[in-house]
């Protein structure tokens, strides 16, 4: 039996809204949805009039529990030749080809996960927002404590900041660890100004127990993804537990 996320469908733009200065947030939705796990990624397939397909893979910023709408998070690089048109040129109501969710592994479910550590940068943040999201869907949401590690420019290009300061005020084990490459001074004591260092990594593991136990996520540019993999095994993360997903860079 073939699975019908992997046949190409048809999607709208229903929603576009600027989350920081580079990323913006796309709402799809598609002519069938399917379920989707945290952590997951559409591919999207862009035809030009004269034919020239173009094809990108995107996480999925929404979590499980949001059902109709895929919601996307885009970053723009001035080179590329997709994220562009999503910046400048694509409107509410613009069709495009979408399949998915797709991914079996980067992923994360609630029920019975362990402590868990999330790494990302930049755009990759995005597969472990939408983590953070569900498990802090619905009022019985927790379990197992999670820290997120955000590395950004400034605070305010780190995505849902204040989504995410909401989750942490809620006192339920979620914390949130910002390295913020380009600010004067760390907004708050447990973060830091300058680049994600070993002394903040060891810091936001804390909380999760010993080393050992941990499950952690790292997404984002391959450089920042091996730099951060190689810490945590010093740490003594093992390496079965580490799971990575590369965006290029
Ligand atoms: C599983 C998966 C999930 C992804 N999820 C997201 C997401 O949620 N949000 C998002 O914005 N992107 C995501 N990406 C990256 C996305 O698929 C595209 O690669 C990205 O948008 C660039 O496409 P482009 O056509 O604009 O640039 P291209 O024309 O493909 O590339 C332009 C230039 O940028 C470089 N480049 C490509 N990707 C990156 C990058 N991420 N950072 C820095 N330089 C890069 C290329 O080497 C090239 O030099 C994901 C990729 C994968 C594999």
């Amino acid at each position: 039996m073939t699975d019908a996320r992997l046949a190409w469908q048809r999607g709208r733009i229903v929603a576009r809204e600027p989350l920081t200065a580079r990323i913006l947030r796309i709402e799809l939705q598609p002519d069938t949805w399917h379920a989707a796990r945290a952590g997951q990624h559409l591919d999207l397939r862009l035809t030009a009039d004269d034919g020239y397909q173009a094809q990108r893979s995107y996480s999925l910023l929404s979590p499980p529990e949001q059902t109709g709408r895929y919601e996307l998070a885009i970053e723009r690089l001035d080179d590329g030749e997709v994220s562009p048109w999503f910046h400048e040129v694509a409107q509410p109501g613009d069709e495009l080809e979408l399949r998915g969710p797709l991914g079996g592994h980067f992923v994360w479910s609630r029920p019975a996960a362990p402590p868990t550590l999330l790494v990302g940068g930049g755009s990759g943040l995005v597969p472990l927002l939408a983590m953070v999201r569900h498990r802090h869907y619905g009022a019985e949401a927790a379990g197992a404590p999670m820290s997120l590690v955000a590395a950004a420019r400034q605070a305010s290009d780190v995505l849902l900041r204040d989504e995410l300061l909401g989750y942490e005020a809620q006192g339920r084990g979620f914390a949130l660890w910002q390295a913020l490459s380009r600010a004067d001074r760390a907004p708050r004591p447990q973060d830091r100004a300058g680049r994600l260092d070993a002394a903040l990594l060891a810091a936001a593991l804390q909380p999760l127990g010993a080393p050992a136990g941990v499950l952690a996520y790292l997404c984002g540019r391959h450089a920042f993804v091996e730099a951060v993999a190689a810490l945590l095994l010093v740490f003594g993360v093992p390496a079965g537990r580490i799971r990575t997903e590369r965006f290029g860079g």
